[in-house]
């Protein structure tokens, strides 16, 4: 009996669009196909982005078929001229355009479902490479096709990045599935550590921790570092794990690709608490960071963005005489709003940011960077002191999420 070995098979992207080099477009598509591809078990080598020019695309999907088994290329399957990216795959492969009758009604019908007249040019998204298999595109209409031929397979997607997402999850998972059976199976880990820097990160995993071969990427964010691995076995990602669990536990607050706003939200949810935030510094980056996950309603109230020393006075409760004697960038401000949004929102817990985000309003008794963040419970009130650099933004994003670090650390 013969056993099938499992294989690991390569993928590079070829994104297209003038656009996307003239810097007009952040290239979103690469982003999410490298973390698509990678997390489906391929091994993505390569990504290139390609001007809507014939030949370029031509030069680079014979590069890339060169190195990868699996090529998938995005954009330039609109109606216009200088979408030109089928006539390219075609020439490359050296089959004619063929009309796709059964492919145009389905255009037509979206067209009449959106009781709109169907524009003339719009004949041209019906045409595919001969080789080609047409795939549904359910949410706009810029068909997408895939082509196997001997060892090359290439899957074409629209660029409109929410089109695009929806199609590799519907329609090219299933396809890769088939075609690379014998794909070797992803083992991967991932580790969402908080409130410790990459430095820290190596010192505490340690040198023994590297003793087993497998892929190690260690990624920071403001006030975050995400360490994601990959593995030849189930076993050597066990072993990691729980080296990691017991070296940074402290720290790790998920393993999932959630972030640091949903990890506190399940606690929140966990614990039937909500909660109500008090913004000077941040102007309501905190907020944003609370609301960015679905089912933020469970357990975030809202915020007040306390600007003004005014609205620190009128909305919040904080007494004239503190702010006038230890300023508004202060501890028992910071505490007093804490305790004033909590009860403003009749919330479980109030959080308060204040602080200097600069470049201009610091002193030598607080630089620029200087931020206070109180957390109010209804039996205590801690506040925290803390020094950031960098900045305006990095100074904003940085007190944000140590602010969102220290109530996740209070519910732990
Ligand atoms: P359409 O029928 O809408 O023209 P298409 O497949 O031709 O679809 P493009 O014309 O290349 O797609 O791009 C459509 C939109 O998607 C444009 O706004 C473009 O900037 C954007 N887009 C294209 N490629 C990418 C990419 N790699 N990353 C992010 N956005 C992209
Ligand atoms: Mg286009």
């Amino acid at each position: 009996m013969t056993r099938q070995i499992a294989k690991e098979y390569t993928a590079e992207l070829l994104t297209i669009g003038s656009e996307l080099l003239n810097g007009s477009t952040v290239n979103t598509n690469a982003s999410f196909l490298g973390s698509f591809l990678t997390s489906s078990g391929f091994k993505v080598i390569r990504q290139t982005a390609c001007r809507d020019d014939l030949q370029s695309i031509i030069l680079q999907l014979t590069q890339a078929f060169t190195r990868a088994d699996l090529v998938i290329l995005t954009g330039g399957l609109g109606p216009t001229p200088d979408d030109i990216t089928r006539e390219a795959v075609a020439a490359y492969f050296r089959v004619p355009l063929k009309f796709s009758a059964g492919q145009y009604r389905l255009i037509s019908k979206w067209y009449r479902q959106k009781s709109k007249k169907i524009p003339r040019i719009v004949r041209r998204e019906a045409m595919f490479p001969q080789n080609a298999v047409p795939m549904i595109n359910r949410y706009g209409i810029a068909l997408g096709f895939y082509i196997s031929t001997g060892n090359k397979f290439i899957v074409v997607l629209p660029g409109v990045p929410s089109e695009m997402q929806k199609m590799a999850h519907e329609s090219v998972t299933p396809l890769l599935k088939k075609k690379f059976k014998d794909k070797r199976a992803a083992f991967a880990l991932t580790a969402r550590l908080v409130g410790i820097s990459e430095p820290k990160t190596m010192a505490l995993l340690g040198r023994d921790f590297f003793d087993v071969p497998f892929e190690f990427g260690i990624y920071p964010y403001p006030g975050e570092v995400t360490i994601r691995i990959q593995a030849a076995s189930r076993n050597i990602i066990f072993r990691l794990q729980t080296k990691i669990r017991k070296r940074l536990g402290r720290y790790l607050y998920g393993e999932t690709d959630s972030n640091l706003a949903a990890s506190l939200g399940n606690l929140l949810v966990r614990n039937r608490r909500s909660l109500a935030v008090a913004e000077s510094c941040t102007g309501g980056r905190l907020s944003a960071m609370l609301t960015s996950n679905e089912g933020a309603s469970s357990y975030f109230l809202g915020g007040v963005t306390a600007y003004s020393d005014k609205v620190k006075q009128c909305l919040l409760r904080v007494p004239g005489p503190a702010l006038k004697k230890y300023g508004a960038v202060s501890g028992p401000v910071a505490i007093q709003m804490a305790k004033g949004v909590r009860e403003q929102f009749q919330s479980d817990y109030g959080i308060a940011i204040t602080g200097i985000a600069g470049p201009g309003g610091g002193s030598r008794k607080k630089p620029v960077g200087t931020v206070f963040i109180a957390v109010a419970a209804a039996k205590k009130c801690r506040v925290y002191y803390g020094l950031f650099s960098g900045s305006r933004g990095q100074i904003q994003d940085r007190t944000a999420a140590k602010a969102l670090e220290l109530l996740w650390r209070e519910l732990k």
